[in-house]
């Protein structure tokens, strides 16, 4: 593929979009927008599809484990967006094949290294990749070098990594595939501790029974390693489980989304909003009016979940607090 047809779909994917603050150029942001579906499009190999392989836990393409930017997938194919995740690392280290798989791709697309593995039916995609030890056509390991992370196309303020996850021409979120499965739940050492099972003021029912297998507080995310405000609570249940609402209220929000997966809010006037997240069924609708103990939906394990439980949530005007004070 030439310049001018990089070009031409520059344009077609919207490069004047605007970039959020403390981003890159909207034009390099563009860039390696470009580059993904260059490479995307020059995908020609399906290898060996193997079904038990689209199931592997994919390895860290690097040394580093912290995302400095989730998936933020645009309503429209061609919409602004960011359609992967950028992993933080250190100039020069090596990236790694996330999984077996054959090299589609490697080469430069508009000034930046791409690397695109096929590992059956998904690819990964890997940029800024510089000094590639990989051409079309090799068969890689799961951990096999790639290249050297490069800091020229990096779109990160400090260097990263933009790895992408596709099926077809979908994109998927890579952390579902980065860790899930290892069923570890770290709690951050500076955090709280473990709180009591001590009753809160008892204003909202608990929303399933099942014990809490992670408190509200800051903490390790067991999917993403980044330590961050852990913003509700677990209550460890079955998939299928049914989610009841706290207390009377409305149902504001219903919505798949990439970090929380399923998940319903609900708003009881006065500034506090409830939140029932990583669902798999829903059972009520946006406006509906829920009494305390209205069935909302089933527990399930969608979005960056590790497994079945219910993450719940609190928010006072905005600002997340334990649910445990409440129920
Ligand atoms: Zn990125
Ligand atoms: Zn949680």
């Amino acid at each position: 593929m030439g310049a001018s047809a990089a070009g031409r779909l520059a344009e077609r994917m919207h490069c004047s979009s605007p970039s959020s603050p403390g981003q890159a150029s909207p034009v390099r942001r563009c860039l390696l927008l470009v580059a993904t579906a260059v490479s995307l499009l020059l995908v020609t190999v399906p290898s060996a599809a193997d079904g038990a392989e689209q199931d592997a836990v994919w390895s860290w393409p690097l040394d580093t484990r912290a995302v400095a930017r989730d998936l933020d997938l645009p309503a429209s194919r061609y919409g602004a967006g960011h359609r992967g995740v950028d992993l933080s690392g250190a100039p020069g280290e090596t990236v790694r094949a996330v999984a077996p798989g054959t090299v589609t791709f490697a080469g430069t697309v508009a000034g930046v290294g791409v690397v695109t593995v096929s590992h059956g039916a998904e690819r990964s995609t890997y940029q800024p990749v510089e000094d590639r030890v990989v051409a079309v056509g090799d068969a890689v390991d799961r951990g096999q070098g790639l290249g050297r992370l490069g800091p020229a196309g990096s779109h990160c303020a400090t260097v990263c990594l933009h790895l992408g996850r596709l099926l077809g021409e979908d994109y998927l979120d890579p952390l579902e595939r980065l860790g899930r499965g290892q069923r570890v739940r770290l709690v951050d050492p500076d955090g709280p501790p473990p709180r009591p099972a001590t009753a809160g003021d008892g204003s909202f029912l608990r929303p399933v029974g099942g014990p809490v297998t992670s408190p509200f507080g800051m903490r390790v995310h067991p999917v993403t390693g980044v330590r961050k405000l852990h913003d509700g609570v677990d209550l460890g249940a079955p998939c299928g489980t049914p989610v009841q609402a706290a207390a009377a209220g409305t149902v504001v929000l219903r919505e798949r989304h990439p970090a929380y997966g399923w998940r319903v809010v609900l708003d009881h006037g006065d500034g506090t909003r409830t939140g029932y997240t990583h669902l798999q069924a829903f059972a009520v609708v946006v406006g509906q009016r829920v009494e305390a103990g209205t069935r909302i939906g089933s527990v399930g394990t969608t979005g960056l979940s590790t497994g079945c439980h219910l993450h719940f949530m609190v928010e006072r005007d905005g600002a997340p607090v334990d649910p445990m004070l409440f129920v």
